[in-house]
């Protein structure tokens, strides 16, 4: 048997360090074992799926170095590779398990599962489907559908006793049946959810081994009813550990940048990130902790999995990239990696675009655009409050400010500017003395290149960096701060719906 491992990414946001340490691991285990490694996107959830960031965790996994046998780009025997492409696979296989009887359709209205839900909440129950439509006669179901009624497809799950698997990791899981949902397998516009898509896709894909997030624990017992009945063998489950902050935390944006993204941007080079990712899953020989792509396939063995999880340290990467740089790189490779980071033509056009007019010499445009080649600027808390705008009203800016950047679809110079205006709305000072010390905190001056260009230059994760040591420097803000901030920001502009 040919081992096939699988990532399987909802192209939904960011790339994410999480996703990249998934796909290390399912590569590593394939490659280790001789095996196949696929790349499947599953873009289920149509409102939050889209292209560019399908193509960004396309380019992000590439960049670590890895690479699959069959995926949307590549092709392969086993395509289409993209769930959103696989619509009528997924509608035949509801319409099996309807005639088996192993799913029904679900007229309920979202009226009556709200007040369903509240009703159990109110009597202290774990808040589920009740089985109603599963009830009803065959005949009225077809003069339902025959009326065109809008209805979802759920599957029948038992109601009582246990659901056991094997966990790779954990042995075997026992998860009691009345705590699992009556899933949705079909929404009532025909796309799947994904645990039907994942469980067919799994299966027609030929997956051997499931290697995903322990978040996805509590979805086993579905998948295992689905596989059982459809009457197919279940790959085997490896639930992998949640990276965490050095605080034993889930990693969060908050405490450590999470997006591969980022760590490009700020220059760590991708195979110290892969070998960094890789570390907690091998070992070798003499101990040696740097370790190309060959030697983490030769080291690796998934016993060294330990489910503490693996630690997300920062400090550990800073000292893997200083010995890349020092120690794995000529002169040219050194130089093809700086040229790959931001020594380019497509980044110094856009350098020499912003800075040609504003210099007189060549020798000018190091110390002006210094900033758009640099990390943290290290600035102190006097050099941040330089201006009119208190520190305390200062640092909720600052700190709305990253929210909006996190919530913008598209990281433009107009949409920066257009979040900064709303911002100084919110704390009530004029735009040009708050532009003042958000120029400081981007650029490290009062004055340089035109400030919101740059911010579109430098891309969201850095100034997103940029923006979370200013917070830290001027004296940081509690999570209590922050939720409020943000909700008087979000009532501000609810209010402003309404009055226009
Ligand atoms: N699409 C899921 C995710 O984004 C995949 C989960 C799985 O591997 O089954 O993590």
């Amino acid at each position: 048997m040919t081992i096939r491992t699988r990532v399987a990414p909802s192209p939904t946001g960011d790339p994410h360090v999480g996703t990249a340490y998934v796909a290390l691991m399912n590569y590593l285990f394939a490659k280790k074992n001789g095996g196949q490694f696929l790349l499947r996107i599953e873009d289920t959830d149509r409102t939050r799926s889209s292209l560019e960031s399908e193509a960004v965790i396309l380019r992000s996994l590439r960049w670590l170095g890895l690479s699959w046998d069959e995926g949307p780009d590549v092709g392969g025997p086993h395509g289409p590779y993209r769930q959103s492409d696989r619509g009528h696979i997924y509608r035949e296989h509801a319409d099996q398990l309807l005639e088996s009887g192993h799913a029904f359709r679900c007229f309920c209205t979202a009226a009556r599962l709200d007040a369903l839900r509240q009703s159990q909440r109110a009597a202290g129950l774990p808040t589920h489907y009740d089985g109603l439509c599963a009830r009803l006669p065959a005949a009225e179901v077809i003069a339902r559908v025959a009326a065109g009624e809008p209805h979802v497809v759920r599957m029948k799950v038992p109601t009582e006793g246990v659901c056991r698997f094997e966990d790779m990791a954990r042995g075997v899981i026992e998860i009691a049946w009345n705590t699992v949902d009556m899933q949705i397998l079909l929404k009532s516009d025909g796309m799947p959810t994904y645990h039907l898509a994942n469980v067919v896709d799994d299966h027609l894909m030929e997956i051997t081994h499931v290697i995903r997030g322990e978040e996805w624990i509590s979805s086993a017992p579905k998948h295992q009813l689905l596989y059982s009945y459809f009457g197919w063998g279940m790959p085997k489950l490896f639930h992998l550990p949640l990276l965490r902050n050095p605080d034993r935390s889930k990693l969060s944006k908050r405490k450590n940048p999470t997006s591969i993204l980022y760590y490009e941007r700020m220059g760590y080079l991708p195979q110290a990130l892969t070998n960094f990712l890789g570390l907690s899953a091998t070992s070798s020989s003499e101990g040696e902790e740097l370790m190309d792509s060959a030697a983490l396939i030769e080291g690796f063995d998934i016993a060294n999995i330990t489910l503490g999880g693996p630690i997300f340290d920062v400090a550990k990467l800073d000292w893997l990239n200083g010995r890349y740089l020092r120690e794995a790189l000529s002169a040219d490779a050194f130089t093809e990696a700086v040229a790959a980071w931001a020594f380019n033509p497509t980044y110094l056009n856009q350098v020499a675009e912003m800075a040609k007019t504003r210099i007189t010499r060549l020798s000018d445009l190091g110390p002006t655009a210094a900033f758009l080649f640099a990390g943290r600027l290290g600035l102190t808390a006097d050099q941040l409050g330089d201006g009119k705008v208190a520190r305390e009203s200062l640092v909720m800016a600052f700190h709305l400010s990253t929210v909006g950047f996190d919530r913008l679809p598209a990281w433009t110079s107009a949409e920066v500017e257009r979040i900064l205006r709303e911002v100084a709305t919110v704390i009530d000072v004029k735009f040009k003395d708050f532009v003042r010390h958000m120029f400081i905190a981007i650029t490290g001056r009062p004055q340089s290149l035109p400030l919101f260009q740059s911010m579109e230059l430098l891309g969201r994760d850095i100034c997103r960096e940029r923006l979370r040591e200013a917070i830290a420097t001027l004296g940081g803000a509690t999570e209590g701060q922050r939720k409020a901030w943000t909700a008087r920001w979000d009532e501000a502009a609810r209010e402003e719906v309404v009055e226009s």
